[in-house]
């Protein structure tokens, strides 16, 4: 079964149940196809007043730590966010928990899925409002992850979704990957900073390198990136880089 094909009232826009029961049905069976995504997807109103209310905390905290929940199914066959935040370290406020990393891995659980409470997806943070990181990027290459990552900025927010065609890897590969993806990142930084002529120019470079790197890994995994101006939207539009 592909996903894509069913499309919400709004024709080319999947609505928030839509966005629902797609991301439900493609954790059993990996079946969002990238072709027939549509060029909308509303998350809804609830979900996305659980993120901006995440965000207020991260950017009330005076260390400005990322915060994150799961959005899983519960064993009703539901889906269900958790009720509180976690809270990122405080030695390193901007990288979220391993505890992604320990979720549980289906591969093991045969076709008793609807004895599990099972990870959908990922909400986090970027009270600096930059793009999904190398970590966010690697994590939802992991089986356990879930099938995508929702990310809050003050600006911008981002809906990063798992398909059929993303190729899925080793934890020890999306450790790898992870770290290898980070510091790239950290080298383009860089190389921004060398070119920039003051501190507004450097965030201009930073983060058009951050979406490059997006852009770049976007493509070769599959993995389609979604955004929306925080605050103004509850539905989300294709990226085109
Ligand atoms: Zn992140």
């Amino acid at each position: 079964m592909g996903l894509g094909s069913e499309e919400g009232a709004n024709g080319n826009i999947w609505t928030p149940e839509t966005f629902r029961s797609n991301i439900i049905a493609a954790v059993k069976s990996y079946s969002i196809v990238e072709s027939k995504l549509p060029m909308g997807i509303d998350i809804g109103r609830e979900l996305m007043g659980i993120g901006e209310e995440m965000l207020q905390s991260s950017l009330a905290d005076p260390h400005k730590r990322e915060r994150w929940r799961i959005a899983k199914i519960n064993l009703s066959g539901e889906m269900e966010v958790d009720e509180s935040d976690k809270v990122a370290d405080i030695s390193n406020p901007y990288n979220s928990s391993g505890e992604w990393y320990q979720s549980v891995n289906r591969s093991k659980l045969g076709s008793q899925y609807d004895q599990y409470e099972l990870p959908l997806f990922d909400i986090h943070t970027h009270p600096l409002d930059l793009p999904p990181s190398g970590k966010d990027l690697a994590a939802i290459l992991y089986d356990g992850q879930g099938e995508a990552e929702l990310i809050f900025g003050p600006q911008t927010s981002y809906l990063v979704l798992r398909t059929l065609d993303t190729q899925l890897l080793t934890l020890e590969a999306v450790k790898e990957k992870s770290a290898h993806w980070t510091n790239l990142v950290k080298e383009r930084y860089k190389v921004a900073l060398q070119h920039a002529r003051d501190e507004a120019h450097y965030d201009a470079l930073a983060h058009k390198a951050a979406l490059a790197f997006v852009r770049d890994v976007s493509k070769k995994y599959h993995l389609p990136v979604f955004t929306v101006p925080t605050h103004r939207s509850s539905t989300f539009t294709r990226a085109q880089f």
